[in-house]
């Protein structure tokens, strides 16, 4: 287990790390994530844990890697800074309150939803000690939690401090003329962040559940269930995103892409996650359930549970696709627009990464295609 109170001394320690805090965060205070101010405490130190030890066990250690939680109720961020001592992520209170609260929200309505069309195997395969509910809402606040410290790791894994300086603070634009730059290596971070987010939401969702998983047919439901919560959690980190942002001309500027084409982004890592497991023998399914994971977040995000509990009630079994494609949300992410700016920044970033490679904690993150 990761050791988070040296953590929180070495914070208080750091003062390029305080004076970061200070400026994104507008208060240097930091917790450790077990403190009782955190939303599901227990949970955040545990998620933290896995991803820290792994990094720490997997890299060559040029500096440790630390993780606090900025004592920020206001401002819903999160952010990777290197220090002459010291690799940081930091979380803030308000995003991880913000996650748990869409993640609580989230969870009552598939309750709801869920136990209609897609009723499926996953109340009697639980363990005694754990309801429906809090299955659905710890992997998907986990997933969600996981995709942000993951996000934040990658950054500092790909030796992102060549390119722009102390921390990666969003909106921070150094260079206007770099927009592109700025933009391909937050595709990178969320590369790694959906990772984190898919391995530690599966391993959540696994964990609960009496038995494992076997390839028997009443378990393809629940692989069906599975992935659906998987995709739902690093979803949920937009939790802005409109419906009606989907019809408007994608926006090129800032440092982070446009959140149309980071959902697209994160859908197409997610294929490429669930393809790479040995058990998923479906990659249809798979297709399936992420569509509807994002159907559900955009759906969620208009504030429309009628619209959920019809997009349920419409879909016979086997048929969400059909639903999936009359709503057209698959059809405007996959719009040419949006495929010409994924070409545009992938072929940005091969480069910078080549670039950066003397920064970088580790070898390839992500694989260039
Ligand atoms: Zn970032």
């Amino acid at each position: 287990m990761h050791n988070f109170a040296a953590d929180l001394q070495a914070a208080q320690a750091d003062l390029v790390l305080q004076r970061e805090l200070l400026a994104v965060f507008r208060t240097p205070a930091t917790l450790a994530p077990g403190d009782p101010g955190v939303p599901n405490p227990g949970l955040v130190t545990e998620i933290a844990s896995v991803l820290l030890d792994e990094w720490h066990a997997r890299y060559t250690i040029k500096k440790p890697l630390r993780f606090v939680v900025s004592d920020s109720k206001n401002v819903k961020n999160a952010l990777a800074c290197w220090t002459p001592t010291n690799d940081w992520v930091v979380v803030s209170l308000g995003l991880l309150w913000l996650l748990s609260e869409n993640a609580d929200r989230l969870s009552r309505d598939l309750l709801f939803v869920l136990s209609g069309p897609l009723n499926l195997q996953m109340t009697q395969r639980l363990r005694g000690d754990v309801s429906r509910s809090l299955a659905y809402t710890e992997s998907l606040y986990a997933g969600a939690v996981a995709f942000f410290i993951g996000h934040e790791i990658a950054h500092l894994y790909d030796g992102h401090e060549g390119f722009r300086g102390h921390s990666l603070v969003p909106g921070k634009v150094v260079d206007p003329n770099l927009t592109h730059e700025y933009q391909a290596l937050e595709l990178g971070a969320d590369y790694g962040g959906t990772r984190a987010a898919g391995r530690v939401a599966m391993k959540k969702f696994i964990d609960i559940l009496e038995a494992p998983l076997v390839q028997g047919i009443e378990d393809q439901l629940l692989k069906r269930e599975l992935l659906l919560i998987v995709s739902l959690g690093p979803l949920l980190a937009f939790t802005l995103f409109q419906p009606e942002a989907l019809k408007q001309v994608l926006i090129d500027a800032g440092t982070h892409p446009d959140d149309r084409y980071r959902a697209l982004w994160m859908v197409s890592n997610l294929m490429m996650f669930f393809d790479e497991l040995k058990d998923q023998q479906d990659p249809d399914a798979a297709i399936e359930q992420i569509s509807l994971a994002l159907t559900i977040v955009l759906i969620q995000n208009a504030a429309a549970n009628d619209a959920l509990v019809q997009l349920f009630e419409l879909a016979p079994r086997d048929g969400d696709m059909a639903v999936l494609r009359t709503s057209g949300i698959r059809r405007l992410l996959f719009s040419e627009e949006v495929t010409n700016h994924h070409r545009l920044l992938y072929a940005t970033y091969g480069p910078l990464k080549d670039q950066l490679q003397r920064f970088a904690r580790g070898p390839d993150a992500m694989p260039m295609q």
